[in-house]
Parts: structure tokens; sequence; C-alpha cells
């Protein structure tokens, strides 16, 4: 069922078992784990079936610190959320980013990378990437072409992507139908959640309000509620629902909003090869595949550096097309879109050729994408000023980095060079200002991957986390945290594979809590007989 929220008699109430606040990655894969169960599922969503410009505003805010994207324009305010723009690169996070580094403050997750196994396999299935296989002897042994880099094999290894194939990549086409006609989910679109409500002692949420540009404002009741809002809007709720707590909900460490990480992408290098070369293993391959090279946590270790990827383009098409923070520069979303579309084009560049090209090349852009270290001060505020229509604080983003980013950057770029020079296969050329080691500026090729983590980080300790290792607010039992802002780390790798996995996992908890509810409810009638 589908009700547009402008439309409804204002102040409506609507009541539900779950009430999902979001529909995008995380949100949508919740509400289909529920359908056709016996539970009312509410799912909110800020935004139309469409893009509306009138609603997109709302995430208009400031950025300060290291340059990055207009907040604006780095998500997607509809229903389907980000996965209406996101490129459909998916990987596992690596074993090592769940593990406590004693080197990087704050690292670790509360549990091993094995919990999230099995709902890898079921996030892999739902996002339709086939075979299942991150391991890159698998694809090797398929095309007798590919062959990896001869490196030390303690320092790099491969790291297999997969990429989502168009038809299943936007939720918000492929699932629309799904959602709107099932029987038990009922979705309302321009239901912008501004608040929510608790008891009296702030350990439940009684009800959320929700508001939208026609005027009109309604209350969502549920047993449960999941913010499933993405990082920065998970935050911003979090911090503005203030009536009864008035630091913000879940902000007694004052820890919401805190520890915001990107995946750092740098465009500072180039591969110089000896003989010419396809790199074919490290472009993308039919059945939709790549691989990168990665950092191993022995040399991590040994270094103490945060673990980082490598990828390779042909230096020819590369110089053509600018970092993406010189390019994705527009309030609206879908002129970024349009821009980069274009790049691409006036490149000579498809997703098709870039997938099957398989020339010889002399050199490459080498691309990193570097972990963050978790770091309070990179976080997300309420504006003291500005609201938007709805009555909001706008959020401003200070995305700061430690000093282990710039020095990590650099070490991984030497070492490659040091490996590759060992190997015999080339040259590694590095930008100047990473070289200098008394300079803490960053390239300026640096770039976010427009992966929004942290804000409201995963721990079981109440004073260094947001969420419990189950997604719930240390203080109030009835509300869950789904998607990237739970993370506690980033790793280098890009999330929503991540995302879409954790949120099943969510999933199962809350079925579970429901279920053991219910046979409890039973007991007690039961008793009373
Ligand atoms: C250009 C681009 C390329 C990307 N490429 C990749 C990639 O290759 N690989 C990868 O892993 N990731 C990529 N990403 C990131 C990916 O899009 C996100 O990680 C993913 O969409 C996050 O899922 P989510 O459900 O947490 O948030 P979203 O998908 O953003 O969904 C959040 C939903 O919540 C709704 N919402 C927000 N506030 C409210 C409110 N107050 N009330 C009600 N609803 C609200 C929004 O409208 C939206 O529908 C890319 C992103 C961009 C922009």
């Amino acid at each position: 069922m589908h009700q547009d929220a402008r439309y409804m008699d204002n102040d409506s109430v609507i009541d539900g078992d779950i009430c999902i606040i979001g529909a995008g990655a995380a949100g949508i894969s919740i509400a289909l784990e529920w359908d056709n169960l016996p539970y009312k599922v509410i799912l909110l969503e800020g935004g139309g079936l469409e893009y509306d410009d009138r609603v997109q505003e709302l995430f208009r805010g400031k950025t300060t610190g290291q340059r990055y994207y207009p907040l604006k324009s780095s998500r997607l305010h509809f229903f389907g959320g980000t996965t209406g723009h996101w490129g459909g690169l998916c990987s596992i996070f690596e074993p090592s980013a769940f593990e406590k580094r004693d080197w990087i403050s704050e690292s670790g997750w509360p549990f091993p990378a094995t919990e999230l196994g099995p709902y890898y396999q079921r996030a892999h299935k739902r996002l339709e990437l086939g075979e299942y296989s991150f391991e890159v002897d698998h694809w090797i042994g398929k095309n007798a072409s590919l062959t990896p880099l001869p490196l030390n094999k303690e320092v790099f290894y491969n790291k297999i992507w997969r990429y989502c194939v168009p038809e299943a990549m936007k939720f918000g086409k492929k699932f629309r139908d799904n959602i709107i006609r099932s029987k038990n989910i009922q979705l309302f679109t321009y239901a912008n959640v501004v608040n929510l409500e608790t008891s009296d002692n702030a350990q439940k949420i009684t009800e959320a309000t929700i508001r939208n540009y026609a005027g009109k404002t309604h209350r969502v009741r549920a047993k449960y509620f999941v913010l499933a809002c993405c990082a920065i809007q998970n935050s911003r709720i979090l911090l503005s629902s203030t009536k009864q707590v008035t630091t913000g909900l879940g902000n007694e460490n004052d820890l919401v909003g805190r520890y915001f990480m990107e995946n750092i992408e740098i465009k500072s290098a180039e591969l110089w090869l000896k003989e010419p070369d396809a790199l074919q293993l490290y472009m993308r391959n039919a059945p939709n595949f790549k691989a990168e090279l990665a950092l191993t946590l022995q040399k991590q270790q040994e270094l103490k550096i945060l673990n980082g990827m490598l990828s390779f383009d042909p230096l020819d098409l590369a110089r053509k097309i600018p970092p993406f923070i010189k390019s994705w520069t527009e309030e609206d979303p879908r002129e970024n879109r349009k821009k980069m579309e274009k790049i691409y084009s006036n490149a000579g560049e498809s997703r098709l050729s870039k997938m099957l090209h398989s020339n010889k090349h002399s050199s490459f852009e080498i691309t990193m994408r570097l972990e963050q270290a978790p770091n309070s001060l990179s976080r997300i505020t309420l504006d003291d000023i500005e609201k938007d229509e709805l009555g909001m604080p706008r959020a401003n983003l200070n995305w700061v980095f430690t000093s282990l980013e710039k020095k990590s950057a650099r070490t991984l770029y030497n070492l490659l060079g040091r490996q590759m020079g060992i190997a015999g296969i080339g040259r590694v050329k590095i930008e100047e200002i990473l070289l200098d080691e008394t300079n803490s500026t960053m390239p300026s090729t640096t770039s976010g991957g427009w992966h929004h983590m942290g804000t409201t980080r995963m721990s079981d300790d109440p004073k260094k986390g947001v969420v419990n290792s189950d997604g719930r607010l240390h203080n109030i039992y009835n509300l869950y945290v789904a998607g990237s802002s739970c993370f506690p780390n980033g790793a280098a790798v890009n999330p929503t594979f991540s995302i879409v996995a954790l949120s099943l996992r969510l999933s199962d908890h809350l079925k579970k809590t429901m279920q053991s509810e219910t046979i409890l409810d039973v007991v007690r009638v039961q008793a009373k007989r």
C-alpha cells in the first residue's frame, strides 16, 4: 500500500508494529524481509516516488574542514534513496577492519567479521551480484588471460570487487511494485520525520512526527522504530529531537554526529610500466568483476598505517577525467550526474567500453581508496541559526583527518613503487605534495566516495558508541539504527554491500525480538485464564 502524506487529513495518526524511517538501501532491504508476515510495517519516506527539488533542498548544509561535496547533492531524497545514483561497486569488508588495531585509535567492531558472513551471502543475492566468490583464484581459474601482478604476497594481495548490474542497482525502481503491492507494508511518501517523541523517562520512542511542504503534520506510533536515513540525516534527527532530552536522543555521552568517516579517494600517482600491459585483471571484466591491490594486515601493522586499496586506469583516459571533488560541485544532484556522464562520454568512455577494454598501455593512473581513522572531531552538527522549510535545524559537516591519513597515503604509494621496482615491472611517480612530510595538506585530488559512515557508531560500551552491537540505542529500548552510521570504522571498502548485510542482520534480530514478545503475550494470556 502507498499513501502520499501530502494528501492525508492533517494530524492523522498512523499505527503499526514496526516503523522504518527512510526508504533507501537500508530501509528497503529491511522492509522487504517483512513482506507477507503477520506484522504491520510502516515505511516512511521523506521524498516522493520521484525526485522533487523542494524535498531535496531539505538536505542543504554547510561543510568545513577537508573540501567536500555539497551536502544537498551527496544524497538523494526520494524513494530508493541514494541507490538512484550509486555506482554499484561492491566488496566485503576485510576481517582486519573488524579487529582492534592498536595503532589506530578506537578501531574495531564489537563483533568479528565472521558474524556478517551469512548476511553477506544474502545481501549478495539481493543485489544480484551473481556467483558468490571473493577469491581471486576463483576468477582467474575462469579466464586464463587474467594474470595478477607478480608482487610480494606479504605486502599486497588481490581483492575482488563485484559490480551490481544496472537492473538491480536502483532500489526505488526495482522494489517499488513489491513494496506498493505488499499487504502488510504501508509506504508513506512525503513523510519527513522531523522529531522522535519519547516517554517521560526517555527510554521508549512513543511516536514519530512527520511533516511535508503541503503543511501537513502526522503522527506515527509503533512498537519499534528503525532509523534508516543514512549517516547525516540519522544524526540530524537524533540531535534535533530535544523535547525530552535537551542534548538529543542517544547523545548522553556527546557521541551523536561524531566520527563521520568517508572512503578517501586520492589520484596522486602514476604507474609507468617497462612493457605495455592491459592489467586486465584490474579492469572491469565479464561477468562484472575486477581486482584491486590491497595491503596485507601484516604490513599495515608493521608500518602502523591505515588500510588502503589501489586501482589502475589507463593514463590517457584518466587525464581526461578530473577527480570527483572537482566535478561534483553543483547543489542539484541531477546536474552533477549529467556533468559526470558528459565527462565520461567526452573521454570516450562508456560503461561497456570500460568493461571490455583490453588494450595495452604503458602508463596508468593509480587511484587509492583509503580508510579514514575514527576521529571524534570529524562530525555532523546542527546549524545554530538556519532551519529548513519544515523547521528542522540544518546539518553541517566538519570533515577532518588525523595525522594517519596523509602518512598512510604516502607510505602506501611508496610501498607500491618499491614493490614494482623489486618485481622489475615499472616505476611509480608520486605527486610532490604527498611526499612532503612537513606539509599536512592533502593533495588537491582528495575526494570522498559519497560514502557517509559513522555518526551513530556501534559499541557495547555506551561511553564509546551510540548503538549497541544489535544496532539499538543504548538507553532507548525500541529505537534501532540501520546503515553505515553504525560502522565503528569504515575499512577501505565501499559501504553499501555491508549496509545491506548489516540491515538483514538487524531485521533478523527484530524478528526474534517480536516473536519472543508474541510468545510472552500468549503465556501471559494463558496465565490469566
Ligand atoms: C555518486 C555516488 C556513487 C556511489 N557509488 C557507490 C558504490 O559504487 N558502492 C557503494 O557501496 N556505495 C556507493 N555510493 C553510496 C551509496 O549510495 C550509499 O552507501 C547508500 O545509498 C546508503 O544507503 P542508505 O539506505 O543508508 O541511505 P540512502 O540510500 O541515502 O537512503 C536514505 C533514505 O532516507 C530518506 N530520508 C532521509 N531523511 C529522512 C527523513 N527525515 N524522513 C524520512 N525519510 C528520510 C531519504 O530520502 C532516502 O530515501 C555512492 C553514492 C553516490 C552519491
